[in-house]
């Protein structure tokens, strides 16, 4: 059968056009985080907001729930198993939410990011909460606006946790939160107890070009494939696929610590990784495509695609066996600041733990603390029991709780994160999903290959690499998160492994 007269022709066409839409403007937003002049930025943000409202035009467009009957209709008669059932049922699900929402709520919450973002910026700089209170009260007011749009039964939050990890609740996150508290509080405490690791190397001067040079070849190490990809530097690092062909990462070298380039490319590789793994045969497809976020990426949610950056930078790179096998290599690059450390030494400074202020700093074990304040606290300010007025304290009273340090400021505290000035409510339960789900993984691998951390041991990550391509990369949005978990480890998210991962590295003593 020719492929322009199959149920499906019309659907796909509409499909691929709008996946290209959108990936012109992820192109146009690399751009704006790599090369252009900040005089652009005005004029950038119009263009964007433009194409992903012409895309939203196009999935609403009648011609587009014409070809969706037919392909329906089609799909129907096929296999429980076939693919185009999720096809289907993915541009139905995205066409019948974007119709609830209305038009007008969509470009009162596009205008309040502009403007809440500048206010966030000027409150983070003078370190004054009051500044940025205002806009953060209309953005938890809209967002509980878009959320009873869109439905929900248990807690206004589930609407927007939805759009980043389908399936998780307030509730679900709660217990998950609940389990993960009390495993990792006790090994914080004995990791605590132990004396400090000697870090004052990492602090030495290391030279851009050095880094970058690292830097290229651990991509390469790992599977990163150059021919549909490149390397370039920003403030902050990301990682963003036009189609599987073209999928760029980017690093930021801060010459007076050498960690935030080493495990900041290590992370933007896993995310590539994932990418550059999608079947060639869902290009351009809505398996390639996030309809309902309406951004071009080929990760089936963002824990999922959290898990696989995970995965690469903290179980593989900042591991006792990488140093092992490659410190040496690192020693060569920066032979003069390296010169009084040995690879274990290095290894234990990466891994040193140590309670902070600031979440994107945060080590392993405490990262999922700063994660868990925040849900808990966008929660509450989604539902009304806690006033933004007393966000700040409620803020200060918990890291003091939970982490024992003391916030100084606001901008330390309350104001350092981007995500509520850009009305990403919801967003930050997938950074904690992304860890517990590489656990799993890589638990579920082992198990099934007991050769694989030798085979790791020795530097060869094509093994790895091809049962992360066969259990996650290859279906990009085909399956659910839970889906494929329950596909590749037999089980639906879980706590335990990552638990017990956290534990045999942190709480027992250096060996
Ligand atoms: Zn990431």
């Amino acid at each position: 059968m020719n492929a322009s007269s199959t149920p499906y022709a019309a659907l796909d066409e509409r499909i691929g056009a709008i996946n290209d839409v959108l990936n012109a403007a992820s192109v146009l937003v690399w751009d704006s985080r790599t090369m252009m002049p900040a005089g652009g930025a005005a004029s950038r943000g119009q263009q964007i907001a433009t194409l992903t409202r012409v895309a939203l035009d196009m999935l609403l467009h009648a011609d587009t729930a014409r070809a969706l009957d037919t392909a329906e209709a089609a799909a129907q008669q096929t296999a429980p198993e076939d693919p185009r059932r999720a096809m289907v049922a993915q541009v139905r699900e995205a066409l019948e939410l974007h119709r609830r929402v209305p038009a007008a709520l969509t470009q009162q919450r596009a205008a309040l990011r502009t403007e809440a973002q500048a206010a966030w910026i000027e409150a983070r700089a003078r370190s004054d909460f009051a500044l940025f209170a205002p806009h953060l009260k209309s953005t938890m007011a809209l967002s509980r606006e878009h959320a009873d749009c869109v439905g929900w039964s248990g807690h206004p939050y589930d609407a927007m946790v939805a759009a980043y990890e389908p399936g998780e609740t307030a509730e679900s996150l709660r217990r998950l939160f609940a389990e993960l508290r009390a495993g990792i509080l006790p090994i914080l405490a004995q990791a605590r107890a132990r004396p400090p690791a000697r870090r004052d190397f990492l602090f030495r001067d290391f030279p851009e070009d050095g880094q970058r040079a690292f830097g290229r070849w651990l991509a390469a190490q790992l599977g990163y494939d150059f021919q549909r990809g490149r390397l370039d530097s920003t403030v902050h690092p990301f990682e963003v696929s036009f189609t599987r062909e073209d999928v760029r990462i980017t690093t930021r070298y801060n010459r007076n610590f050498l960690p935030a380039s080493l495990f900041g490319t290590a992370h933007e590789t896993g995310h590539a990784l994932y990418e550059q793994g999608v079947s060639s045969a869902y290009t351009r497809t809505v398996f390639a495509t996030d309809l309902i976020g309406l951004y071009a990426v080929g990760g089936t949610s963002f824990g999922m695609h959290e898990s696989q950056s995970r995965l690469w930078e903290n179980h593989i790179v900042r591991s006792r066996d990488f140093w092992r096998l490659h410190f040496a290599r690192l020693q060569a690059q920066f032979p003069a600041q390296l010169a009084d450390v040995d690879a274990e030494g290095f290894y234990r400074a990466v891994t040193h733990t140590e309670p902070g202020l600031i979440r994107v700093e945060a080590d392993e074990l405490t990262y999922d603390l700063h994660v868990m304040l925040r849900v808990e606290l966008e929660c509450a300010l989604m539902d009304g029991s806690l006033g933004v007025a007393d966000l700040p304290g409620v803020w200060n009273e918990t890291i003091r709780r939970d982490l024992g340090v003391t916030v100084p400021d606001d901008a330390r505290g309350v104001l350092q994160d981007i995500h509520w000035s850009t009305g990403y409510v919801g967003s930050f339960p997938s950074y904690t999903i992304g860890n517990v789900t590489a656990a799993q993984l890589m638990d579920s691998l082992r198990r099934r290959d007991a050769g694989l951390d030798e085979v790791i041991a020795r530097g060869d990550y094509a093994a790895l690499a091809g049962q992360l391509r066969d259990a996650v990369w290859q279906h990009g949005r085909r399956f659910t998160r839970d889906e494929m978990l329950v596909r590749s480890t037999g089980r639906t998210l879980e706590a335990g492994p990552y638990i017990a991962y956290l534990r045999d590295k942190y709480a027992a003593a250096p060996h």
